[in-house]
């Protein structure tokens, strides 16, 4: 795709590595959105998200963006981002599904719990049983994601999008990883890393599926809490940081009052300190 088959409509927010905008496609064919899940407007275009980069990318980076471009746009799963296309001469901007709701932290801090047996929900309204729709459906999308070998290295409910009827998709996999190397954790040499998210081995440069897994349960937790604390708020980073790379001591966090035990024992599985006993994507979406 090129500028001329987008017309920008407004901001929808601003992103690590530049705008983020919603735009209208013009003369182009969306092949991968399905009819019933694409936002066609009366002029006939598509609505969608368009992921600007900043103009000062080195080029290792591009090259390295493209690599991560083909790889993402081999992926396809419901749970899982969209990228509908790619835009390399002059401004670099990647064109993404949109998603109305905007991304899951977000989200959650807008709601209000209700109780299951409610009938009719309202705007801002979820109940127990949907929070837990939401978390099946990010450990779907990164059950899908491993599958193939990805990880993701930045999952937190702020890198998850929602759509319609409470739909969550995995997004700034790719991005992040390519950016992970430069800017993104990296700022004037300062290394900036999502730490309450992490893994104890991450620390030590140890990604992994499983270290995904630790910061799946950590995601977990936050819808728990309707995105309104930060994990281990009580704590400084530089006691986060301390107390992580203590190893199998280290603190949990505790069970939300809204989280059911079941769902609080996946998220103790998820934090297990030895990766290899610790519970895979599959086991948690199971
Ligand atoms: P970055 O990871 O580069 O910092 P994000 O992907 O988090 O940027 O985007 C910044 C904000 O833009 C998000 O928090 C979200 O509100 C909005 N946004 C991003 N992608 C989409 C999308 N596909 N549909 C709707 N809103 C989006
Ligand atoms: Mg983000």
């Amino acid at each position: 795709v090129t500028r001329k088959n987008i017309v920008e409509i407004r901001n929808l927010g601003m992103g690590q590595f530049g705008q983020v905008i919603l735009a209208r496609t013009v003369g182009v064919h969306l092949m991968g959105l399905q009819q019933t899940e694409s936002h066609t407007d009366p002029n006939g275009g598509t609505l969608v998200a368009i992921k600007k980069l900043k103009q000062n990318a080195e080029n290792g980076l591009v090259e390295a963006f493209d690599k991560e471009v083909k790889f993402m746009s081999r992926l396809k799963h419901d749970n899982v981002v969209r990228l509908l296309g790619v835009c390399t001469e002059g401004e670099s901007f990647i064109m993404m599904e949109y998603m109305e709701n905007g991304d899951l932290n977000q989200f959650l801090q807008k709601q209000k719990v209700m109780p299951d047996t409610i009938s009719g929900l309202k705007e801002n309204e979820v109940t127990p049983i949907i929070l837990l729709y939401m978390g099946v459906q990010i450990a779907s999308g990164m059950h899908y994601l491993s599958s193939r070998r990805f990880v993701h290295r930045d999952l937190a409910t702020r890198n998850c999008l929602v759509g319609r009827d409470f739909v969550v998709k995995i997004s700034d996999f790719g991005m992040s990883r390519s950016l992970y190397e430069s800017a993104y954790y990296r700022v004037q040499g300062t290394l900036i890393l999502p730490i309450r998210w992490m893994a104890c081995e991450t620390f030590y440069g140890k990604f992994s599926v499983k270290s995904d897994s630790w910061a799946f349960g950590v995601s977990m937790w936050e819808i728990y809490t309707l995105g309104k604390v930060d994990p281990y708020e009580e704590m400084t980073d530089e006691e986060v940081i301390a107390d992580a790379i203590r190893g199998p001591d280290r603190k949990l966090l505790p069970r939300p009052d809204l989280c059911p035990q079941k769902v609080y024992d996946i998220m103790l599985r998820c934090w297990a300190h030895d990766p290899l006993v610790r519970a895979s994507f599959g086991e948690a979406y199971s």
